[in-house]
């Protein structure tokens, strides 16, 4: 039984850092929030992947019990090429190769389209419409996208805010799809674009929860060691997804407590390259830091 489906790229991966670089890494949206989600709840991904994607790759989703039957093999994997300069909050891309992406049209198996929880992941918009067509009654469906999208396909990318409740973006990002400088503003035109939450990214800095009721800051953990910010919107949105699917619980007390184990993983995600921190994450771990941050914000 999949309680959380999430639509998104399973992707090859070129990133350089200060502090190294890999090749043909494992990547992808998709990738790093099915990761994340699996620490608490069954996650089903739907996705593309080519003829040339390592099956090892696909292995490390197996083994957390991620369901990969969504996942269809043809032509050549999605690759991003990206890399970070000493201020590690803003990836810059240098080549985005949608490859069989472009022909992808998702068809959900049979046992994904009762799922009440969905996070369409940064994908086409198009394509993030199709399966959400698919799901017969989701309780909560949460959206992500990134710059690449805002400039090729505004126009769809807003056509599926009306369908969702939640928007996860990033500062840059939401000040480019509402046309303002100032966050606050954005979050407001957002809010009156469909989703009910509004979630701004601020990289290293956390992230804020914008809702008609109310405000909810999270700061972001401070880490003494950020090998590869890779990933970690990817995986601060699947924690947040998958706890609220394992809690099946729509409020402001569980979105919230999602948003910070969200923080935490994204805070382990960040350590290391790829997604080799995501593989043995435990929810004690999780615990370990959440402990640690609410020491850090009594006052
Ligand atoms: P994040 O650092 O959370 O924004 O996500 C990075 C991941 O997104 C990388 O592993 C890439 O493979 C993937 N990615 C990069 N560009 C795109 C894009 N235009 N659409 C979907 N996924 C992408």
């Amino acid at each position: 039984m999949v309680d959380l489906v999430i639509v998104g790229t399973v992707a090859l991966d070129n990133v350089k850092t200060p502090f190294g670089e890999v090749k043909d890494a494992m990547g992808g949206s998709a990738s790093y929030a099915s990761l994340a989600a699996s620490i608490f709840t069954d996650v089903g991904v739907v996705a593309v992947v080519g003829e040339d994607y390592p099956d090892e790759y696909l292995v490390k989703l197996k083994n957390k019990n991620i369901d990969t039957d969504g996942i269809e093999h043809t032509g050549k994997s999605f690759r991003w090429t990206g890399s970070y300069e000493f201020d590690m909050n803003d990836a810059k891309t240098h080549a985005t190769e949608l490859n069989n992406l472009e022909t992808f049209d998702p068809v959900l198996p049979e046992s994904y389209k009762d799922a009440k929880y969905v996070f369409l992941a940064n994908i086409d918009p198009v394509l993030q419409l199709k399966v959400i067509e698919q799901i017969r009654e989701p309780k909560l469906v949460a959206i992500d996208t990134m710059n690449f999208w805002i400039d090729s396909k505004k126009e769809d990318l807003l056509k599926v805010l009306e369908k969702v409740d939640v928007l996860l973006i990033n500062d840059s990002e939401a000040r480019q799809l509402f046309n303002t400088p100032n966050l606050v503003k954005a979050a407001r035109q957002a809010l009156k674009s469909g989703p009910d939450y509004i979630i701004i990214k601020k990289g290293e800095h956390g992230s804020i929860l914008f809702t008609n009721e109310g405000e909810f800051i999270a700061p972001g953990y401070p880490l003494e060691t950020v090998c590869d910010p890779t990933g970690a919107g990817d995986s601060f949105a699947g924690g947040l997804m998958g706890f609220i699917a394992s809690a099946d619980n729509v409020n402001n007390e569980t979105i919230r407590k999602g948003i910070i184990n969200g923080t935490m993983i994204a805070s382990y995600d960040v350590e290391g390259f790829s997604v080799e921190k995501l593989e043995n994450l435990t929810s004690d771990d999780i615990k370990k830091r959440m402990s640690s941050l609410r020491r850090m914000c009594e006052y």
